[in-house]
């Protein structure tokens, strides 16, 4: 099989890290690995945990920004966030659920804590919870460049006690009338 990520290398059988199968290539050094072969090492050792990179840097990461061909169908292949935290993203080929790891992808999967749970990370429920998860971090980033750093936390405080609240209804109405104590409200 033929790299089709720098288009100068072979893909080799491999295993990652010593664990499930894959292939790498010979020239970038980019991990090929069919979800298939990940989930049945993972059956076979459930209780595997990937140890932290040492001495890592999200630097060392290297990423195609373009968009790169499925080394099996040569169909393009989507570009997947892992996950809010990071702008990386995978590569992922739909058609025969396959793999792309550019070097240093696998380091920063278990950097992130989820080198053990890839083959979720390309599944849809994976994907919604990340796409929810950005736009809640959108909207908290807009409050606090909006109100300021002190008054949006107190905001949110005054807001968790209000929910708290049995009688909400009436305490808001009271906060946002301009004077609660006229009848003309
Ligand atoms: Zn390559």
């Amino acid at each position: 099989m033929n790299c089709t990520s720098c288009k100068n290398g072979v893909l080799r059988p491999s295993f990652i890290d010593g664990q499930f199968r894959a292939h790498t290539c010979t020239n970038c050094g980019g991990n090929w690995i069919l979800v298939e072969d990940f989930v049945s090492w993972k059956e076979q050792n459930p209780e595997y945990q990937f140890s932290q990179p040492s001495q890592w840097s999200e630097d060392e990461v290297s990423e195609t920004a373009s968009a790169m061909l499925c080394p099996i169908t040569g169909l393009i292949m989507r570009k997947l966030k892992v996950t809010a935290q990071t702008s990386h993203r995978i590569d992922f080929s739909s058609s025969v659920a396959g793999i792309w790891l550019d070097k240093g992808e696998w380091e920063l999967l278990k950097a992130e804590g989820i080198a053990g749970t890839l083959n979720n990370v390309v599944t849809q429920q994976w994907q919604n919870k990340i796409r929810e998860q950005s736009a809640s971090n959108n909207f908290a980033e807009i409050y606090e460049e909006k109100f300021g750093i002190d008054n949006y936390q107190k905001i949110k405080e005054i807001k968790q006690w209000l929910d708290a609240q049995p009688q909400k209804a009436d305490l808001r109405s009271y906060l946002l009338a301009e004077n609660p104590y006229s009848a003309s409200q």
